[in-house]
Parts: structure tokens; C-alpha cells; sequence
């Protein structure tokens, strides 16, 4: 994942109505709570308070956390539109956390647009996906949108990594693998994210050895990540779409 920016959290002195995190999702859920402490303590994030150690257990009352267990359904925003009927004290501050807006369905967008274009004073949203490109453009044109790296060395050890660069090919193994596996949707879409990289990387290696061979091969396994991209796995998907990919690019097996 590139880079855009990386704001400090604790720069920012006025607080967008809705924003938008992306990032690898363990990595946003510290640094929302990190931002949430420096928002709420009232030493700025001691780490050690009542206030600093309940916005870490997800357990203080300024703070709805909504987390969908596969897609999002209407169900699942229930909790923000009863708590943003109240109108809150004057200089109190309520967040609302959504987590994985990636599965966030038309339908949901819909009911959460008006919310988080004008919500009520002393309302705020932080909205966290893992990437951009997923996102509704009708939610990401009200969000200040900003987006924090990963560590791609993480999934390079991951088991069906090496299925994917051409140091294992055995169908069986790679069968063997992937049933036993527990990958989520968001750990493929990592490891898809890395595998790319990898192969750009191979690519401009070989252009710059002017090798024919492995231009070409890296070339044609790029196009076929590329196709792949357009339908990343959904909830639920994930095996089916790696078994998918590893057929596309061992037509023989
Ligand atoms: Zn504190």
C-alpha cells in the first residue's frame, strides 16, 4: 500500500464531522484508540486513567464501536442513529467508530449518508477501511480521507505466498494449504496488495536486465493480478477466490 499521508492525530485541533482511515485493520484500531485517548483524557492521553484505559477496552460512553461481522446490514448502524437522536451537552464530544466500510452495502451508505454529511453538534464519525478504491464515492467525497502504510514483510512468509512467486507449484500441496487455511478477506487482500509488489518488483528487475523471458513472464502475471483485483474476495470468498487465482496462473495443473 503507498503511502499518501500520515498525519499526527494529535494535530489536528479541529475535528472533522467524518473521516476516513486507511490502513491494515490491527493498525488502525491502535491508532484510533491513540487518537480517541489524545481526544478525551484530559492529559491528552495518559495511556494510565479511567478515560485513557476504557476507550481501550471499547468501553467508554463516548464512543459507539461498530463492527459488522461480515457485511454490513442496517441492522449493525441501529446503535448510531438511537444515540444520534440525543443532542449532546455543549463542548461534549461523541465518536462513532466504523470498522471494515469496506463491506459498507449501498444500502447502509444510503442511511449513513445524511448522518455523516451534517451530524448533529458534537457528532463525529471515523470511518476505517483498508483501502480506498473499495470505498462508496459517496462516502469517501464527505470524508477527510487519510492513510497510514503497512509492512508488507508480514505476509511474505504468509504459506500461500510462496505459490504465488513461483518457488512451489505443487497443485496438491497448494490444495492441501488452502483448505486448512483461515485466511479472512482482509489478510488476502494484504497478501494480494504484497504479491503485487513483489511481482512490480520482478518486472523492473528484469527490464533492467533486459531479460526477454522474464519480462514477459512477470508482464503476464501482472495483467492477471490486475483482472484478479477487480473482484477481491468478499466475506466469506477468500478461499474460493485464491484457489481461482492459482488456476489462472498454472492454466496446466
Ligand atoms: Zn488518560
Amino acid at each position: 500500500m503507498t503511502q499518501i499521508t500520515q498525519p499526527h492525530p494529535s494535530s489536528l485541533i479541529f475535528i472533522p464531522p467524518a473521516q476516513l482511515w486507511i490502513g491494515p485493520a490491527p493498525h488502525l484500531s491502535d491508532l484510533v484508540k491513540e487518537y480517541l485517548q489524545k481526544k478525551l483524557c484530559s492529559h491528552k492521553g495518559c495511556n494510565v486513567c479511567t478515560t485513557c484505559t476504557r476507550i481501550r477496552d471499547e468501553q467508554h460512553h463516548a464512543i459507539v464501536w461498530i463492527k459488522p461481522e461480515k457485511q454490513y446490514s442496517v441492522d449493525d448502524l441501529e446503535p448510531l442513529f438511537k444515540q444520534i437522536a440525543f443532542q449532546l451537552e455543549s463542548a461534549e464530544q461523541f465518536f462513532f467508530i466504523l470498522y471494515g466500510v469496506d463491506f459498507l452495502t449501498t444500502t447502509c451508505a444510503n442511511a449513513l449518508l445524511k448522518s455523516i454529511e451534517e451530524p448533529p453538534t458534537g457528532y463525529h464519525f471515523i470511518l476505517l477501511a483498508q483501502r480506498l478504491k473499495q470505498i462508496l464515492p459517496t462516502i469517501r467525497s464527505r470524508c477527510v480521507v487519510s492513510s497510514f502504510s503497512h509492512d508488507d514483510d508480514e505476509y511474505k512468509s504468509h504459506p500461500l505466498f510462496a505459490f504465488f512467486t513461483g518457488s512451489q507449484k505443487s497443485p496438491i500441496d497448494f490444495m492441501k494449504i488452502i483448505d486448512q487455511s483461515k485466511i479472512t478477506e482482509r489478510e488476502s487482500i494484504e497478501l494480494f496488495d504484497t504479491l503485487l509488489n513483489h511481482w512490480m518488483a520482478r518486472y523492473k528487475n528484469a527490464a533492467q536486465q533486459q531479460n526477454l523471458l522474464n519480462i514477459a513472464r512477470a508482464d503476464k502475471i501482472i495483467k492477471t493480478l490486475n483482472h484478479a483485483s477487480k473482484e477481491l474476495p468478499m466475506p466469506g470468498s477468500s478461499k474460493l477466490f485464491w484457489k481461482n487465482l492459482f488456476l489462472q496462473l498454472h492454466p496446466s495443473s
